[in-house]
C-alpha cells in the first residue's frame, strides 16, 4: 500500500535494544546510588516516620536505625520465572529498598508521604504542589496535588528528548506485517507540536474538547499529546464505533474539533473512518473544524468543515509551548457503559492520572529501561490511554501500536510481531488469547519468543484455560502472567499479581494482590464491610488514589450516585469479588446490568434502547457464560449476548427478518462487536415480579441452561412463565444447532 501518513514519520532506523545508551544511563544511575550509600560504609534504612513531609518533601539528613542492602539489581529469577524487580528503578529515591508489602502499608496508611514524595520526584512540574491530596469521597471530591502546575506532554516527550532524543518511542506495528515504522522522541514531540499549532491556528484553545476518531497509530498518540500540549481536553473514539454513537460521544462532550483519518486499515481491508465522521457531524452543531489525515492513498471528498492535516501540519513550527496545567484541570474524557442507555463521559485530570499510568505500567509488568512494551489495545479504550500512550511515553519507554487483528494474516501474527520487534512485556486480551488457543500450537512455537518477560491479561476474567495457554506455550512457563483487574474509572491498574514481595507466588486466572494505594474491601448487601477471607461480596475501594476518576462529564450527581452512594464511604467498582482463603482478590464479575463484550463494557440497556426506538421490540439481551469447546457448558469462559426479543403478536411477522434488521440496527447504532450472538424471538411473556419489574436472572439462567437452579420466583406475577421460556429455549437451541 502506497500511503500518505504523516511523511515527517516516516524513517526506517534500527529499534533501540538492552543496554541501548539510554538504558545504561539509567541502570548507571542505579549503580552510583547504590556506591554512594556504600561509600557511606552503611546501607540505610531509616526512620520513615519523620523523615517525610505531607507536601511530598523529605529531610536528606535522616535517622539510621538499622542496616538493610538496596535492592538496585535484577534480582534472581524465582521459580516461575519472575525477574521481580519490583524496586529498581525506585518508586523515588526515598522510598528506594522498601518492600513491596512496607510500601503497600506506607500506601494506605500514609497516602499523603507516599504519593507526594513520589509524586514530587517522578513528575516534572512547572509549579510545584502544596497540598497532596484534599478528598471527600462521600460526595465524589477527589483532588491531589493542588496548586501544583504541570504539562502531561512535557512529561512524555520533551523530559525524555532533553536526555535521549533519538530513543524510539513508538514503534507502529501496522496491519501489514513487516512494514513497522519508528518514531523517535524528538519526532513525536515535534509531530505533537506542529499539531497542537494546527489546533490552536484554526481556535481551539485551553478547555476546548476534541473527539479524536482514529485507528492506532503515530498520528492518533500526536493528537492526543497536542491536546495534552496546549490544555485541550481529548475525547477518542474507538474508530470501531457507529456514527451515531460518535455524534452521541461528540454532542455529550459539546466538542469543538473532531480529528480522524480518511480510512483505517485492518486485517487487510479499507474501513472508510471520514463518512462515518461526516454522518456523525451533522447532527454535532459544536464541531467547527474536522481534521483529516491520510491513512491510505484513497481519496476521500472534502467538505467546508474538512482540513487535511498533514498539510495543515507541515506549514506549522515544530515548536509550541506547553500549556501549564493546574493538577486538576481536565486532561481527558472517555465514554464508557453504565446501567443506562446513555454512555457515562469519564472524566481524568492531570497529574494523579499520569503519576498512577506511569507507576503501575513500571510495577504491574515489571518494565525496565530498554524494554519494548506491546500492549496490542486499541487507543480507543482506556487500556490504550493509560498503557500504550500515558504509562509508556511517561516512563520514557518504547511503546508498540499494534494496528492489526491477532489472526491477520495468520494466527501467529501476535508472536511473530513479538519476534520482529523483540517485545519484551506482551499485555492483551483473554478473548483474543481463547481465539488463538484454538489453532495449533504451531502457529506460536515457530517464532522466538524469548524476549518476552512479563504477560498480561486485562479486560474480563482470564479463564484458567486460557491462563495456561498463555502461561505455558506463549511463555513458555517461564515469564509471569498478570491478571490485571481495572477499570476506566480507575485510570490504571488496581488489582494484579504484581508488584509484590520477592518471589510471590502467581495463582492463575487471578488479580490477586491491590496495588500501592488501594484498600480492597468487600461488601454485603447491606453495605456492611466483609471481613475476613474466603468470602465474596460488592468490590468497593476504601479511599482515593490518584488515578481515580474525577466526574462524568457535566453529571456530577450521577458520578457520585454510580459510584459513591452504594457504599458510602467507599468507591463502588460495580463488580464482585471473592477474597480467597489466602487473601488474595478473584473478580467475580458484574454485579449490574452491565456486560463485557470481548472485553468491552456494553450496557444491556443500551442494545434495547436501540431496538424500542425503531422497531418497538423490546429486546433484554443477557450475557450468559458458554465454552469455547462444544458441548461444555459447564465449562465457563467466556461471555455472549443473548436477546430476548417479544413481538406483537403478529402471525405475518418473520422472524428471521426481525433478527436480522435487529442485527443490523444494533450495529448502526451502537457497533458491530455489539451485536448479540444469539436472539430468542419466541416469547411472548418476560418474566416479572408483580412491581412490573422484570426478573432477569431468570432468563439468565435460562440462557446459561442451568434451570434447575432458578432460585426464588415467588415474587413472579405468573410463575408459568418460566416453563414457557425454557420450553423456547429449548426449541431454539435445537432450532440452532440444525442450522449449524
Ligand atoms: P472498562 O472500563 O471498559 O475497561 O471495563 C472495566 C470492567 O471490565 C471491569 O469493571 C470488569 O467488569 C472487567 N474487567 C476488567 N479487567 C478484568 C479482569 N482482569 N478480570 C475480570 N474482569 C475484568
Amino acid at each position: 500500500m502506497n500511503d500518505l501518513f504523516p511523511p515527517f514519520l516516516y524513517h526506517s532506523r534500527k529499534l533501540e535494544r538492552k543496554g541501548s545508551c539510554s538504558g545504561q544511563v539509567l541502570r548507571a544511575a542505579g549503580e552510583q546510588k547504590m556506591a554512594a550509600h556504600k561509600n557511606g560504609s552503611l546501607i540505610h534504612i531509616i526512620n520513615r516516620a519523620s523523615v517525610f513531609f505531607k507536601n511530598g518533601s523529605y529531610r536528606k539528613r535522616i535517622l539510621l536505625t538499622s542496616l538493610k542492602p538496596v535492592q538496585c539489581q535484577r534480582r534472581a529469577v524465582s521459580s516461575i520465572g519472575d525477574r521481580n524487580t519490583n524496586l529498581t528503578p525506585h518508586l523515588s529515591s526515598n522510598l528506594a529498598g522498601w518492600s513491596y508489602n512496607e510500601l503497600y502499608e506506607l500506601s494506605v496508611k500514609d497516602p499523603e508521604t507516599f504519593w507526594g514524595s513520589i509524586a514530587k520526584e517522578r513528575l516534572t512540574w512547572n509549579k510545584p504542589f502544596d497540598q497532596v491530596r484534599d478528598c471527600e469521597i462521600t460526595s465524589g471530591k477527589i483532588n491531589w496535588f493542588l496548586g501544583g502546575q504541570l504539562n502531561v506532554s512535557v512529561n512524555c516527550l520533551d523530559v525524555h528528548v532533553a536526555k535521549h532524543p533519538d530513543r524510539v518511542a513508538l514503534v507502529w506495528e501496522r496491519d501489514e506485517p513487516g512494514t513497522e515504522v519508528k518514531v523517535t522522541y524528538r519526532e513525536l514531540l515535534e509531530t505533537t507540536c506542529r499539531l497542537a499549532n494546527t489546533l490552536k491556528r484554526h481556535g481551539v484553545n485551553k478547555g476546548d474538547r476534541v473527539a479524536i476518531y482514529m485507528p492506532v497509530s503515530p498520528i492518533g498518540v500526536a493528537a492526543m499529546l497536542a491536546c495534552a500540549r496546549i490544555g485541550a481536553v481529548h475525547t477518542v473514539v474507538f474508530a470501531g464505533f457507529s456514527s451515531e454513537a460518535l455524534a452521541g460521544r461528540i454532542q455529550d462532550a459539546q466538542c469543538k474539533a473532531v480529528i480522524t483519518c480518511n480510512q483505517g486499515v485492518r486485517g487487510g481491508r479499507f474501513i472508510d473512518l471520514k463518512p462515518t465522521v461526516d454522518a456523525a457531524v451533522k447532527n454535532c452543531p459544536t464541531v467547527q473544524h474536522v481534521f483529516v489525515a491520510q491513512r491510505t492513498t484513497n481519496p476521500t471528498p472534502m467538505g467546508k468543515l474538512d482540513i487535511p492535516l498533514e498539510e495543515a501540519m507541515a506549514s506549522e513550527s515544530a515548536q509550541c509551548a506547553p500549556e501549564p496545567m493546574g493538577s486538576e484541570e481536565m486532561l481527558f474524557m472517555l465514554h464508557t457503559s453504565g446501567s443506562t442507555g446513555k454512555p457515562k463521559g469519564i472524566v481524568h485530570t492531570q497529574a494523579g492520572y499520569l503519576l498512577y499510568a506511569a507507576l503501575t505500567h513500571q510495577y504491574v509488568f515489571d518494565y525496565h529501561p530498554g524494554d519494548v512494551f506491546g500492549c496490542v489495545a486499541d487507543i480507543g479504550w482506556v487500556t490504550g490511554h493509560s498503557y500504550v500512550v500515558y504509562g509508556p511515553l511517561c516512563n520514557g519507554a518504547t511503546t508498540v501500536l499494534f494496528e492489526s487483528t491477532p489472526v491477520y494474516p495468520d494466527p501467529g501474527r501476535y508472536w511473530e510481531t513479538v519476534q520482529r520487534l523483540g517485545i519484551n512485556q506482551f499485555y492483551g486480551a483473554p478473548t483474543a488469547i481463547r481465539l488463538l488457543l484454538k489453532y495449533e500450537e504451531s502457529w506460536v512455537k515457530k517464532y522466538d519468543r524469548s524476549s518476552l518477560k512479563t504477560l498480561g491479561s486485562v479486560g474480563e476474567p482470564i479463564n484458567h484455560e486460557a491462563w495456561e495457554w498463555f502461561y505455558n506455550v506463549v511463555g513458555d512457563g517461564r515469564c509471569p502472567l498478570v491478571d490485571t483487574w481495572w477499570q476506566t474509572e480507575t485510570g490504571g491498574v488496581c488489582i494484579a499479581p504484581r508488584p509484590a514481595e520477592k518471589g510471590a507466588e502467581i495463582v492463575p486466572a487471578m488479580a490477586m494482590r491491590p496495588f500501592f494505594g488501594i484498600q480492597p474491601v468487600l461488601m454485603e448487601e447491606k453495605g456492611k464491610p466483609i471481613s475476613g477471607n474466603d468470602v465474596s461480596g460488592a468490590l468497593c475501594i476504601g479511599q482515593p488514589w490518584p488515578g481515580m476518576a474525577r466526574t462524568i462529564f457535566g453529571d456530577h450527581k450521577r458520578f457520585v450516585d454510580a459510584y459513591f452512594k452504594p457504599y458510602p464511604g467507599h468507591y463502588f467498582t460495580g463488580d464482585g469479588a471473592y477474597r480467597s482463603k489466602e487473601g488474595y482478590y478473584q473478580i467475580t464479575g458484574r454485579m449490574d446490568d452491565v456486560i463485557n463484550i470481548s472485553g468491552h463494557r456494553l450496557g444491556t440497556a443500551e442494545i434495547e434502547d436501540c431496538s424500542e426506538a425503531y422497531l418497538q421490540l423490546a429486546i433484554h439481551s443477557y450475557w450468559h457464560i458458554l465454552s469455547t469447546l462444544c458441548c461444555m457448558f459447564s465449562f465457563p469462559c467466556t461471555t455472549v449476548p443473548f436477546a430476548f426479543v417479544v413481538l406483537k403478536e403478529d402471525p405475518s411477522l418473520n422472524h428471521t427478518a426481525v433478527v436480522k434488521e435487529l442485527r443490523g440496527l444494533v450495529a448502526t447504532k451502537i457497533a458491530k462487536y455489539a451485536v448479540p450472538d444469539h436472539f430468542l424471538v419466541r416469547i411472548f411473556i418476560l418474566p416479572k415480579t408483580r412491581s412490573g419489574k422484570i426478573m432477569r436472572r431468570i432468563l439468565r439462567k435460562v440462557a446459561m441452561e442451568q434451570t434447575g437452579d432458578l432460585g426464588d420466583v415467588s415474587t413472579l406475577d405468573d410463575p408459568s412463565v418460566v416453563a414457557e421460556i425454557i420450553k423456547a429455549h429449548a426449541q431454539y437451541k435445537s432450532l440452532r444447532s440444525q442450522n449449524t
